[in-house]
C-alpha cells in the first residue's frame, strides 16, 4: 500500500504556481460568497483564504445572512462579474434551501467560474473543450497523474453522482479513456461494481461506508468523503484501517483529496485569469 499524499502534491503545485504568478501584472482576485454560518463551510473557506494569501492573491470573503433573498445574491454576483480585478468567484456550497443553486451558479460569468459549475463549463467538460473544471474531480486526476497512475483502459467505479464531484469526475475519467461506472443511492448490488474497480472513487458522505470485502486486490482507492466522527476527528467514506493493506494506493482523510481541491482552486483562478485575458484582451 502506498499513500497518495495530497499535501505533498498540493505543495509542489502551489510552489510552482507562486513562481508563475510573480510574472503577472497584478495580484489575482478571488471571491468566496458564503451564505449562512455552516460550520464545515467556515473551515473550507478558511482553507481557501489561507491558500490565496500564501499565493499573494487578493481574497475577499462575502458573508451573507442565511435568510438572504435570491435577488440580493444575484446582485452581488453581477457586481463581481463586472469587476476587472476579480478573476474567480465561487459560492460555497451548501446554500440554504430557499435559494436556487443552479440559478445562482449560472449567474457567475463562466470565465470567472472557478468551481466549474455553470452550464457552459459543464458542457465544455462533456464535450472535451477547454474550460474551468470542478476542483475536486480535477484534483483527483492531478493526484493520479503525479503518481504516474495510468487511467486509460482502467475500470473506474465512482460512488456518488453529485454535480460537484461524481458527475464531472465521470466525464473527466471518460475523457482520459477509462471505462466508467457511476453509482448512487439507487444502485442495486453495489459490490458488483466496487469489486470490479481498478480505481474506486467514493464520494457519498457516509463515514467508513466501504470495507475490504468490497474492493479488488491492489485497487486504487480515492476517498473524497469528509465526515466528522463522534470523537471530533475526521474520517472518509472508506474504512481506511480495514481496507489499506488490500490496496495498491489509497488517499488518507485528511491529507488526500481535500488538499488537492484547494490546489486546483488556485490553478483554476490562474486559468480563469488567462482565459479572460485571451478573450477580452
Ligand atoms: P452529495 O451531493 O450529498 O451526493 C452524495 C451522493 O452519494 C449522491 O449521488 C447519493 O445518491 C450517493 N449516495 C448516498 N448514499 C449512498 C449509498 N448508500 N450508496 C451509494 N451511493 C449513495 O455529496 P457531495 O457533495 O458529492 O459530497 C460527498 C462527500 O464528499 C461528502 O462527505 C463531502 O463532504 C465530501 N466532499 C469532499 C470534498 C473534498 O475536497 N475532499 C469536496 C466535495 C465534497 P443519490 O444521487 O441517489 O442521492
Amino acid at each position: 500500500m502506498e499513500l497518495l499524499d495530497g499535501k505533498l502534491v498540493k505543495k509542489e503545485m502551489l510552489d510552482s504556481l507562486k513562481k508563475e504568478l510573480e510574472s503577472i501584472e497584478r495580484p489575482l482576485g478571488l471571491v468566496v460568497i458564503q451564505i449562512g454560518n455552516d460550520e464545515a463551510s467556515n473551515v473550507y473557506v478558511k482553507q481557501k483564504e489561507k491558500m490565496a494569501n500564501d499565493l499573494g492573491m487578493n481574497f475577499k470573503h462575502i458573508m451573507l445572512h442565511e435568510n438572504v433573498k435570491q435577488e440580493k445574491v444575484l446582485k452581488e454576483i453581477d457586481k463581481l462579474n463586472k469587476d476587472d480585478n476579480i478573476d474567480g468567484i465561487l459560492v460555497q456550497m451548501p446554500i440554504p434551501k430557499h435559494l436556487d443553486a443552479q440559478i445562482i451558479q449560472n449567474r457567475i460569468n463562466y470565465l470567472k467560474d472557478v468551481d466549474g459549475l455553470t452550464d457552459i463549463n459543464a458542457g465544455n467538460l462533456v464535450h472535451k473543450k477547454d474550460g474551468l473544471v470542478p476542483c475536486t474531480p480535477e484534483g483527483i486526476i492531478e493526484l493520479l497523474k503525479y503518481y504516474n497512475i495510468d487511467i486509460s483502459g482502467k475500470n473506474v467505479t465512482i460512488i456518488g453522482r453529485s454535480d460537484l464531484v461524481g458527475k464531472p469526475l465521470a466525464s473527466l475519467m471518460t475523457n482520459n479513456d477509462a471505462t466508467v461506472t457511476l453509482c448512487h443511492s439507487k444502485t442495486k448490488n453495489l459490490n458488483i461494481y466496487t469489486e470490479n474497480a481498478d480505481i474506486l472513487v467514493v464520494a457519498v458522505g457516509k463515514a467508513k461506508l466501504i470495507k475490504k470485502n468490497q474492493i479488488k486486490d491492489n485497487a486504487i482507492v480515492i476517498d473524497v468523503g469528509i465526515n466528522r466522527q463522534d470523537d471530533g476527528k475526521l474520517c472518509g467514506d472508506v474504512d481506511f484501517e480495514d481496507v489499506k493493506e488490500k490496496t495498491a494506493y489509497i488517499t488518507p482523510v485528511p491529507g488526500g483529496v481535500g488538499q488537492m481541491t484547494v490546489a486546483c482552486l488556485a490553478k483554476n483562478t490562474y486559468k480563469a485569469y488567462k482565459l479572460r485575458k485571451k478573450i477580452n484582451g
